[in-house]
């Protein structure tokens, strides 16, 4: 069985306690390797590591530094299906989709900001005959990155990227649950020839592994993406030690759809922003509200979508729907299923988990489920349930639907499906939330702002957004 181990001070290593924890495969339902369970013991190491590699590091013009990163990303897209085998083992999302989404975004993450380190400026305010006042970035020092499961290598790399560009050296924890393909990143982070210690990858549990990083107080700086529960709890933590904090958590996010849309792609795209990665999205729509002239034709046609999207083996080119990440987590999506009956819901499609045979007896896989006629304020309606589940709701006006949109305490993203230009601008603006997408859904361009409002996070990740997170502004004047 495979063994991952850590990546610490350039090497791979084993578990300081010598401890393993078993890793599943959703789809089958079985162990297929074993990862360590580290401790603080493992993350302090990590830190010594990532301290002693810091001054040559930072040192190193962003020229040299920028193409470390590229090497990287161009290892990742060599191993592209390697990679996208591997990440659709650990997590259960169709292969398909981990080879053109997962994959050659996380090495579009090391392309890009190995060049970004490179056009990154620093601003001079000129007084007048007075005084030149220029601002220095320099790099945090070591910081801490930690990672959820839904978008493993994506996210993982999202955030080590430009903390490397920036000239940090970094302490980075994937997901317990998805931890593989941050193992093999590391033996690429070895091959490209990464000088020992700049990145250290520490696997385990989210208290055994994850609470040493965000305590530690030799770590500058923690950039989190997971749950908003889990984000309060790191904030709490690591706030009295003053460490810069970039929290991208939870989201509700609402698909509004006016009746002057463009039907037939509002519905291709909505299938997607439902259902892409069993729903397993930050960005996922799950709340669709839909102006009430085309409510009946937009429910026939995404209907007749959903019934199309097959849930089989990720392995499948077939497949559309793969496995859920884990027991505990279809468990969970279950519980808002039958929730959603009690608030008296009524079911258009799925709300079953489903039974294959073969290889996938065993696996986490559930329908895609439609619900319609629940409160906008509801508890579905409102708290994140993060599977392929989904509700529709008809609306009249735009200030009704607004008021609805804007009602959860997350603000992450929001769909808006119009022909009309002045309405998307001013339902856009209008609108609680951190990122819009007018016609359109998951549309990134890497250097613009990513992030959510209210509960779904503290600061921005993107572009110069991420580069100045990992690095501290200082003001120096010069009289003239
Ligand atoms: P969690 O918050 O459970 O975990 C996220 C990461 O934090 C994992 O690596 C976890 O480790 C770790 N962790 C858990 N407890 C601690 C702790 N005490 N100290 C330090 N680290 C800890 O989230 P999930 O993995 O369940 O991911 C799903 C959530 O992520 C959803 O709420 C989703 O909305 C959000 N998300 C937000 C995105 C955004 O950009 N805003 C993007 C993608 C997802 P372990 O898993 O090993 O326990």
């Amino acid at each position: 069985m495979l063994h991952l181990q850590n990546y610490i001070g350039g090497a791979l290593v084993a578990p300081a306690a010598g401890r393993y924890l078993p890793n599943v495969e959703p789809a089958t339902g079985q162990v297929f390797s074993q990862i360590p369970d580290s401790d603080a013991e493992d993350v302090a190491r990590a830190v010594q590591a990532a301290e002693a590699a810091l001054p040559a590091w930072r040192r190193l013009p962003a020229e040299d530094r920028g193409r470390l990163l590229v090497r990287i990303s161009e290892l990742i897209e060599r191993d592209l299906e390697r990679l996208a085998q591997a990440e659709s083992q650990d997590n259960g999302k169709p292969v398909s989709l981990a080879r053109t989404v997962d994959i050659p975004r996380a090495a579009s993450n090391f392309a890009f900001f190995g060049t970004a380190a490179q056009h990154f400026a620093s601003e001079t305010h000129f007084q007048e005959g007075v005084a030149l006042n220029y601002t220095v970035r320099h790099p945090l020092g070591v910081v801490g990155c930690i990672s959820p499961w839904n978008l493993p290598l994506y996210l993982f790399t999202w955030k080590i990227a430009p903390a490397l560009a920036a000239g940090c050296c970094v302490v980075a924890k994937p997901s317990e649950i998805t931890p593989y393909t941050a193992y093999l990143l590391s033996e690429l982070c070895i091959e490209a020839g990464l000088p020992a210690g700049v990145l250290n990858i520490v696997h385990g549990t989210g208290p055994g592994a994850g609470q040493p990083i965000i305590e530690h107080p030799a770590i500058k700086a923690i950039s989190f993406t997971g749950g908003t529960k889990t984000g309060e709890h790191i904030a709490r933590t690591a706030a009295p030690m003053f460490k810069k904090l970039s929290l991208e958590l939870g989201g509700k996010n609402p698909n509004i759809i006016f009746a002057d849309c463009d039907l037939q792609e509002a519905v291709r795209t909505s299938l997607r922003s439902s259902f892409a990665n069993q729903g397993q999205i930050c960005l996922c729509g799950s709340r669709i509200f839909v102006e009430r002239p085309i409510y009946e034709q937009f429910r026939e046609q995404f209907l007749a979508g959903v019934a199309g999207l097959t849930v089989g083996d990720p392995q499948d080119a077939g497949s559309r729907q793969g496995a859920l990440v884990s027991e505990a987590h279809l468990n969970k999506v279950l519980s808002y299923i039958e929730l959603a009956h009690e608030e008296g819901g009524t079911l258009l499609a799925g709300g079953q988990r489903v039974q294959l045979e073969g290889r996938c007896a065993e696996g986490y896989f559930l329908q895609p489920t439609v619900f319609e006629g629940l409160a906008p304020n509801c508890r579905v309606n409102r708290e994140e349930i993060f599977g392929p589940v989904v509700t529709l709701t008809p609306f009249d006006t735009e200030e009704e639907v607004l008021g609805w949109a804007n009602g959860t305490e997350y603000g992450l993203a929001a769909t808006i499906w119009t022909r009309d230009l002045n309405r998307a601008h001013r339902v856009a603006h209008a609108l609680q939330s951190g990122i819009v997408w007018v016609n359109t859904w998951l549309h990134r361009d890497l250097r613009t702002p990513f992030g959510g409002m209210k509960s779904s996070g503290v600061g921005r990740e993107g572009g110069l957004e991420a580069l100045r997170f990992f690095t501290e502004p200082q003001s120096i004047t010069v009289k003239l």
